[in-house]
């Protein structure tokens, strides 16, 4: 079993001067669900700077629910620009706030289940809501989350999904929020998709380097 103290540990010692994720910054300005849930889905696929600038300025345009549903998809497009699948991600903000309009009261649900059931909501931007948005305990897994986890040798998965599944069965509930904030910040710039930085790395002692390459 991985010694999760000393691992959370060394990464929030490493990570404390790092920039937070955009989602995490968005969540410092002011956590309502209504935030934490669109700039999670304008975040998919996009660079932080993108989906920080983009998200402020939707913000700003719309505040609330009943804003965003009197702005016209052209417009929510050209407010997200240049996030990536800026298209189609205004088409799922249009039809998400509708439906939490008409079937919600006007409120983001706390149930993963029924934030599933809205249009471009997977299971990522379901936890990461509920995370940041709630404070309720899930594991929110990104690629940088599921990419460490198994370098680490902490699991053995081939997709986000079975990440989170298998986290759930060795970390203890207090590290589930936390996780994906550390090892976003970590992933970010020190165990990074190419190359990972193996030789500044503050857990080494806790890693077996699976199927890692080219490392600097
Ligand atoms: S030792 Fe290398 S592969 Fe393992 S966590 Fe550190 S940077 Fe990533």
């Amino acid at each position: 079993m991985p010694d999760w103290v000393d691992i959370f540990r060394l990464l929030k010692r490493y990570i404390k001067d790092n920039v937070l994720p955009s989602v995490s910054q968005i969540a410092e300005d002011n956590a309502e669900p209504y935030r934490v849930l669109f700039s999670t889905i304008i975040s998919l696929r996009t660079r932080d700077e993108v989906t920080l600038a983009a998200s402020r300025r939707l913000f700003k345009a719309a505040p609330d629910l009943n804003t965003l549903i009197t702005i016209d998809e052209t417009r929510i497009a050209e407010l997200i620009y240049p996030a990536a699948f800026y298209h189609n991600k205004s088409t799922s903000i249009k039809k998400c706030a509708a439906i939490l309009l008409n079937d919600y009261e006007g409120r983001i649900p706390s149930d993963r289940d029924e934030l599933l059931k809205l249009p471009g909501v997977g299971r990522k931007t379901a936890n990461l809501t509920l995370n940041l948005g709630f404070g309720i305990n899930a594991i929110c897994v990104d690629t940088h989350v599921h990419r460490i986890s198994n370098r680490a040798g902490w699991i053995t998965t081939r997709n986000p999904d079975e990440t989170e599944l298998a986290l759930e069965q060795i970390l203890p509930p207090k590290y589930w929020i936390p996780l994906n904030e550390v090892l976003v910040s970590y992933g970010q710039s020190v165990c990074t998709p190419q190359s990972p930085w193996c030789s500044k790395c503050v857990i080494t002692e806790h890693c077996i380097r699976a199927g890692v390459g080219r490392k600097r």
